[in-house]
């Protein structure tokens, strides 16, 4: 616990919440408790034993670095500085099954059912459903919930009957696992609804079909008002189950996030200005396949006002939502963290890090605004290159445990591409050119070999090594130097690459792409990642809020 806290560097984010109307304050305050509640089913999603410790926890005042870690890692599991994940308090180990799936399920358990039933692959990869064994109690338990909740089987046609016909595994929708908590926050939403109504017509609007959104564990409605809803008052809020990064066993479970956001007025009137030029980005991607993006990307800046669940900790932005018949009916949301993209102490590791990792002529390469927007068009890149298999499947249907990888891959590629595109057009100068080439540099290198349950981190590394390969990057004296001239054609023969695997959606094949490119060779990456963990000072983050002062932190 020790060698993990003194590595965490506390940030407090405490926006300026001076423009909210009395009804936005007290939307504020209704909205932050249906985070808590969600937070607490996130809790449960990961770990069956962390209700129960984080009650320990509240009645023993003492334990003030456990309770640190928990806040952290919302949860009795922490990442170590080695990187691996380990209890802190006597619960059982993480397993890959996490909550969501019967303990001791594997992947070869699983594969080998559906293989034998495949009729039952849909119910139980399910995005919104938790797999539980089908005994006497657990169907009793579902049942009981619907005869207790009979709006669930409104909302959810044939369930009862659906899941008293299942066999082995019955697939229980979120709304019946975890319904009294999410009644909860259903009446919370209406509630922040009534107090906004009259003011922000159209925000209520979302908050109201999201309420019931989560009793459907269907979000079309409240993604569609979310995404397209021309909101006029400061709030905005991510809400409900959308990632699916948790799930490591198949990548498609989403857990549960709620956070809060006040607007940035001035930063997202000058980014909507730059989306003239993304249908340029997608039409220059090195692919055969393109299609017509929209240009009226609903982007904005935003402060976080607070973060639950899924979405805790020093996320930079947010794009949503995943699936692809949502995005390419109604496109998506890009929500940007200012408090965190420009945050000057988050910065100042990040710079550490790399100026211990390449040379020295190129230490001072990085910039806040070349960080801010490298993540701007990431998020943006999502929208561009492949949707869709060849075939027409889902991606994350179709690669699976790799979904995520390639996306983000994907994304930051397009990212990097876009900055070329910009560059050209006179919209980006030399210095900030160099300084997003700088900050997609810094992203890919790593403190620690990366375990493959980790999208981000292995992706980067794959990156790493193909730069390496493709001669943007030399290893010269145990320091890298950027050859920022060969840097664009690099990049794009990468992300030629992976939009192929993506249209493709040849799950094996993109598996063994990633085997290939994940290399860790201790006269290399090593000695890289070695430098880097000596210029840190911190690895982790503990992020409170302002807005929650009244709580544990
Ligand atoms: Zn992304």
């Amino acid at each position: 616990m020790d060698a993990v806290l003194q590595r965490t560097q506390r940030l407090r984010l405490a926006p300026d919440l001076s423009a909210l109307t009395p009804g936005e304050h007290a939307a504020v305050r209704e909205l932050l408790a249906a985070g808590e509640r969600l937070n607490r089913i996130y809790m449960q999603q990961r770990h069956a034993q962390a209700i129960p410790a984080a009650d320990y926890l509240a009645h023993h005042p003492e334990l003030a670095k456990q309770r640190d870690l928990f806040w952290m890692n919302i949860g009795p599991i922490a990442t170590t500085l080695d990187n691996t994940r380990e209890p802190f308090l006597t619960v059982e180990a993480e397993t890959p099954a996490k909550n969501m799936y019967p303990p001791g399920t594997t992947q070869a358990i699983m594969d080998a059912f559906l293989a034998a039933h495949p009729e039952r692959r849909a119910d139980i990869l399910d995005d919104r459903t938790v797999v539980w064994a089908a005994n006497a109690a657990n169907l009793q338990r579902a049942l009981r919930t619907l005869d207790r909740y009979p709006a669930l089987e409104t909302l959810h046609p044939g369930l009862r009957a659906r899941l008293r016909a299942q066999q082995t595994y019955l697939s229980v929708p979120y709304s019946v696992a975890y319904a009294e908590d999410l009644y909860f926050v259903a009446a919370r939403l209406n509630a922040a609804a009534d107090d906004v109504a009259t003011a922000d017509a159209a925000f209520a609007r979302y908050l109201r079909l999201r309420a019931r959104d989560l009793l459907a564990d269907d979000y079309e409605g409240g993604d569609a008002a979310w995404i397209t809803g021309r909101f006029t008052g400061h709030l905005n809020a991510q809400i409900g189950a959308y990632e699916t990064y948790d799930d490591s066993l198949y990548g498609v479970k989403t857990f549960f996030a709620l956070s809060l956001l006040v607007r940035d007025q001035a930063r997202s009137s000058e980014l909507n200005g730059a989306l003239e030029d993304i249908q340029r980005v997608e039409d220059a991607l090195p692919y055969d396949h393109h299609r017509r993006v929209r240009s009226d990307i609903p982007v904005g800046v935003y402060n976080i006002i607070a973060d639950f669940g899924q979405a805790r900790g020093t996320n930079t932005a947010t794009i949503l939502p995943n699936e692809a018949y949502l995005a390419q009916q109604y496109g998506r949301t890009i929500l940007m963290r200012g408090n965190i993209l420009l945050n000057d102490e988050i910065f100042a590791e990040t710079e550490r890090a790399f100026a211990a990792a390449v040379v020295d002529d190129q230490a001072h390469d990085l910039t806040p605004e070349g960080g801010f927007y490298r993540t701007l068009w990431h998020e943006i890149g999502h929208y561009c290159g492949v949707n869709v298999t060849s075939d027409g499947r889902d991606l994350d249907a179709a690669l699976q445990d790799s979904a995520d990888l390639y996306e983000e891959m994907k994304a930051d590629l397009v990212s990097l591409t876009s900055a070329r595109i910009l560059h050209d057009r006179g919209r980006l100068t030399d210095a900030q050119l160099r300084a997003i080439y700088a900050s997609g540099v810094r992203r890919v290198l790593q403190k620690n070999q990366p375990r493959r349950d980790q999208p981000y981190q292995t992706m980067q590394l794959m990156q790493w090594n193909w730069f390496l390969d493709k001669g943007a990057l030399s290893f010269e004296n145990g320091r890298l130097r950027i050859h920022y001239d060969r840097y664009p054609a690099a990049v794009e023969s990468l992300l030629r690459e992976v939009l192929a695997i993506q249209y493709n959606g040849d799950r094996n094949a993109a598996n063994a792409f990633v085997t290939r490119w994940t290399q860790w060779r201790p006269d290399v990456h090593e000695v890289i990642a070695q430098r880097m963990r000596q210029a840190e000072r911190t690895r982790f983050s503990l992020v409170t809020y302002a807005a929650l002062d009244d709580t544990a932190h």
